[in-house]
Parts: structure tokens; C-alpha cells; sequence
């Protein structure tokens, strides 16, 4: 069966999109732990970041590298930091994060809740950058 964030590639579950080539999709986080937080993944289906090849990871680490720096234009921040979980989704994925502090990356802070118009926003924003 499909994994969800093959469906959002399918375009069959909405996303807020931000970017995508012929191996990797990036789009805005539903839950987020801070604004702008993304995630890139490869269109490949795969549930383990560290099952796929060098060649692979390199390729996505250089998309997210892209993704980053239109982040970091578009919404105030220090830094992006880069976060792999995967205990609930099991399609290899990287968080991006715009973050200030290192509490930014607390998982278990209370997250972000945005309207669809700011999702919105957001979006226009870093897709403005890229
Ligand atoms: P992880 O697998 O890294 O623990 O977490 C999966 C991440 O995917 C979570 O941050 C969660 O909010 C996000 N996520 C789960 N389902 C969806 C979805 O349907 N759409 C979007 N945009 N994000 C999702």
C-alpha cells in the first residue's frame, strides 16, 4: 500500500507544496513544530533514510539543501536545522525547521497551529525564494 506522503506526490492527499524535480518532493509540514517547518522526501518509496544508496542521499540532501536556503529567506530565523525521525511515517523524510534556539527542535513542545491561510502565506513566501 501507498504511504501517505505517496499520496500527497500523487497529488491524491493535498499539501502545501514547495518544490519538486524528477526524484524529490518537498512540502510544508501539517503539524508543525515552527513556522515554515518542511519536509523533503524522495518520490522513491523507501521507509528508511539511511536504506538509500550514496548516490540517492547525497541527490537529497543537495535538493534540501535548496529547500533550506529559500527557507531561510522566507521565514525569520537563525538557522534551518535538519531533523530525520521516521517513527510515523514510514517514508524516508527530512525535516526542515526554521529555528532560533534549540528548543525550536523540541518535538514535544506544543506545535504550531496555523490556518489555511497562513499556510498559505508561508508557502507563497518560500516559494517566492527558491
Ligand atoms: P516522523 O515520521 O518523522 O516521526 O513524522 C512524520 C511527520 O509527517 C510529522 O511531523 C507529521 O506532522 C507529518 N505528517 C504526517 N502526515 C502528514 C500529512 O498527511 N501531510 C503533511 N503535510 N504532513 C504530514
Amino acid at each position: 500500500m501507498a504511504t501517505i506522503f505517496s499520496r500527497i506526490v500523487k497529488g491524491e492527499i493535498p499539501c502545501y507544496k514547495i518544490a519538486e524535480d524528477e526524484r524529490f518532493f518537498a512540502f510544508m509540514d501539517i503539524n508543525p513544530v515552527a513556522v515554515g517547518h518542511t519536509l523533503v522526501i524522495p518520490k522513491r518509496e523507501d521507509d528508511y533514510i539511511f536504506n538509500l544508496g550514496d548516490e540517492e542521499l547525497g541527490a537529497m540532501m543537495v535538493f534540501a539543501k535548496k529547500v533550506a536556503k529559500a527557507l531561510e529567506k522566507a521565514v525569520p530565523c537563525k538557522r534551518i536545522g535538519v531533523a530525520v525521525i521516521g517513527l510515523e511515517v514510514p517514508h524516508a523524510h527530512i525535516h526542515l525547521i526554521p529555528i532560533r534556539q534549540e528548543s525550536d527542535m523540541d518535538f514535544k513542545k506544543e506545535h504550531v497551529h496555523m490556518t489555511e491561510d497562513e499556510f498559505r502565506e508561508v508557502q507563497q513566501r518560500i516559494v517566492e525564494n527558491l
